[in-house]
């Protein structure tokens, strides 16, 4: 007997999420719990040129590559978005994300602003969820004590996100993460109301 979520998922279209926000605001943190509470949903792993960080694993956390294959998935049309963050490049593959909607699967991307404003013209159907910090300090501190980055390149991200957090009202929902286990309860209804959409 299928389970009242199994029977939803069957009786609905797909849906492309994309949760985006300056670095450091806990995107990554929220998503993964997210995919570990919600049904059928599943998040794109991105292309990027940047190095890998300790701790995280090639074609798991990204698809980590030259400049060169960048460029050259790139000119093939690879890509369903990408853009330069500071000073490397992040794209999400087309053919993952398209392949897991037409199979009844909802995708996340996790991308940054430039990104999902391109998701936003090319996709208008998508839900775009911009999650903000409670202050720019918190911003700060989580970048800091993350420490996956240096000093500078600290400094490089939280000046970008001033630009991004000027951003927001172009999106569709959102969600201030200030108490996580909240902000991931917000994030949630957002995944179940949409899949409750009738028109859009
Ligand atoms: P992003 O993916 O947006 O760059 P992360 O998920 O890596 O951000 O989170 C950045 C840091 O902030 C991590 O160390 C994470 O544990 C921490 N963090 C996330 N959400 C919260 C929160 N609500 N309160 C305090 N720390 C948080
Ligand atoms: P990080 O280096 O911290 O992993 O990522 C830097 C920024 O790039 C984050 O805001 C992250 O969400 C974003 N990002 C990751 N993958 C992609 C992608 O495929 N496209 C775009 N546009 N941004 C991405």
């Amino acid at each position: 007997m299928p389970s009242e979520a199994e029977k939803l998922a069957i009786n609905r279209t797909t849906n492309l999420f994309v949760v985006t926000g300056p670095s450091g605001v806990g995107k990554g943190t929220m998503i993964a719990k997210i995919l570990e509470r919600v049904p059928h949903i599943a998040k794109s792993v991105s292309a990027t040129t940047r190095q890998m960080r300790e701790g995280e694993r090639q074609n798991v956390d990204y698809f980590f590559c030259s400049s060169e294959e960048f460029f050259k998935m790139k000119l093939r049309g690879e890509f369903l978005e990408w853009a330069k963050f500071t000073e490397h490049y992040y794209g999400t593959p087309r053919s993952w994300v398209e392949k897991s909607l037409s199979e009844g699967q909802d995708v996340i991307l996790e991308i940054e602003v430039e990104g999902a404003k391109q998701i936003r013209q090319k996709y208008p159907q998508a839900v775009l969820i911009f999650i903000s910090p409670p202050s720019y300090d918190e911003l700060k501190s989580r970048l800091q004590s993350r420490a996956t980055e240096s000093p500078e390149r600290i400094l490089t991200r939280l000046e970008k996100a001033k630009e991004e957090l000027n951003s927001k009202n172009l999106f569709d929902y959102e969600v201030i993460n200030d108490n996580l286990d909240e902000a991931i309860g917000n994030l949630e209804h957002i995944v179940y109301a949409e899949r409750l959409r009738i028109t859009r």
